[in-house]
């Protein structure tokens, strides 16, 4: 069968299937390191298990309204007025399969076909997938190391024309991990309220934070409330990527919108996990879970940049949120291993996994060519084992 131009350009998602390598590998016996995690290694916590075994109990187990439960959309929508001072109510929420959908749901809800989507880069692989799907054109705003892959109010009017339908907005990032203070995202809204452009801001990693203070693009102005599409979900601060849960917080005739395209692509998210996600939300139990996974990842943020930072060849700068470094690999093009050249991120992979045993994210598939990425949801001693194998792998280089 021939498949349609529109799905032939798209790549399969690189993390997800470096991922399935190293635990395919893992599984045949091979002790591969794997840094490529994009997921938090904690079980979820009891109390949301619980709640999903309750919800079985007592017949939860048919349609919910397309946009979700509307005790779970109350719930999101009082914890987004709480947390960002700006008021939602429960009909500009729709519950979504993970942030993922919720992304998918505004790129088709806003784009027509050549509207321009402004791309920070390095940028989370799945957004120039899911715009140029919707029609979009990408463009993308470089950032680098120096100013900690952040861009500016000028870098982001230079590149609005008169095609620029949106900005996609990723604080905390992944890639990075950079995540923007508030004083810079008020800079940053001036630009888009001059503008009239919307936002989509990817809010997934809102959590994780290690001494700074999230702060919501929403929260900068009245007006932003009105530009904006936050999306979101529970995968990462809860611990809850299997569940499938995200959600989206938008105008409400653009949430009514991208509920009626979600009536006939998926309808409502699992009502199970609906519920489970509406007692993990509303249950104090939460605070606990996430200070003590914050605090675990704090430590191994520290671990990993220090070791990295004191291998000969590479360097990282200290991310302030999410769960990943981006490790600059760009003194090593040009040397050879046992042989062969590294010419490029995609080398230096491949032999890395191939000689070292040790997984990594090929940084270009985030706009990065001179980067790897690697996530620290893994065990402290499995981070010291995966940078002695690197500092080993690099000390061979020629
Ligand atoms: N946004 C970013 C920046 C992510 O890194 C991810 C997952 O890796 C998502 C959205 C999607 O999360 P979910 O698993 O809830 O679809």
């Amino acid at each position: 069968m021939e498949i349609a131009e529109r799905v032939k350009k798209i790549s399969p998602s690189l993390t997800l299937a470096i991922t399935a390598k190293a635990k395919a590998m893992k599984a045949s016996g091979i002790d591969v390191v794997s840094f490529g995690a994009g997921e938090p290694n904690f079980n979820t916590p009891d109390y949301i298990i619980a709640a999903a075994k309750e919800a079985l109990d007592k017949g939860m187990t048919k349609y919910t309204p397309v946009p979700g439960m509307e005790i779970l959309r109350k719930a999101i929508a009082e914890k987004l007025s709480k947390e960002l001072g700006v008021s939602y109510t429960f009909d500009q929420i729709v519950v979504s399969a993970g942030g993922k959908q919720t992304l998918r749901n505004a790129f088709e809800t806003l784009l027509n076909p050549g509207d321009e989507v402004i791309i920070p880069s390095p940028f989370w692989l799945t957004y120039p997938e899911l715009v140029r799907l919707s029609g979009g054109e990408c463009v993308f705003v470089e950032t680098d190391k120096s100013s900690d892959f952040k861009i500016t109010p000028e870098s982001l009017e230079k590149a609005i024309t008169k095609k620029t339908k949106a900005l996609i907005f990723n604080s905390p990032s992944n890639p990075t991990g950079s995540v923007y203070t508030k004083e810079e995202i008020k800079a940053i809204a001036n630009v888009v309220e001059k503008y009239g452009i919307y936002v989509i801001s990817d809010e997934i990693y809102e959590k994780l934070v290690y001494g700074e203070t999230f702060s919501s693009i929403v929260s900068a102005s009245p007006a932003m409330k009105d530009l904006t599409i936050i999306c979101s979900g529970l995968s990462k601060s809860y611990s809850m990527t299997g569940w499938r849960v995200g959600y989206s917080a938008a105008p409400p005739n653009v949430a009514k919108a991208m509920s009626s395209l979600q009536s006939h692509t998926t309808s409502n998210v699992n009502s199970i996990a609906q519920y489970a996600s509406y007692v993990a939300l509303t249950d104090k139990r939460g605070e606990d879970f996430l200070k003590e996974m914050i605090s675990v990842f704090d430590r191994r943020r520290k671990l990993i940049c220090s070791l990295v930072n004191s291998c000969e060849l590479i360097s990282c700068n200290e991310p302030k949120g999410a769960f990943y470094v981006m490790v600059d690999i760009s003194k090593t093009f040009g040397k050879t291993f046992e042989g062969e050249l590294i010419s490029s991120s995609a080398d230096f992979c491949r032999l890395l996994l191939e000689k070292s045993l040790v997984a990594t994210v090929d940084g270009a598939a985030f706009g990065a060519p001179n980067f790897v990425r690697l996530s620290y949801a893994i065990s402290d001693s499995d981070i010291e084992k995966g940078i002695k194998r690197i500092d080993e792998f690099l000390k061979k280089l020629k």
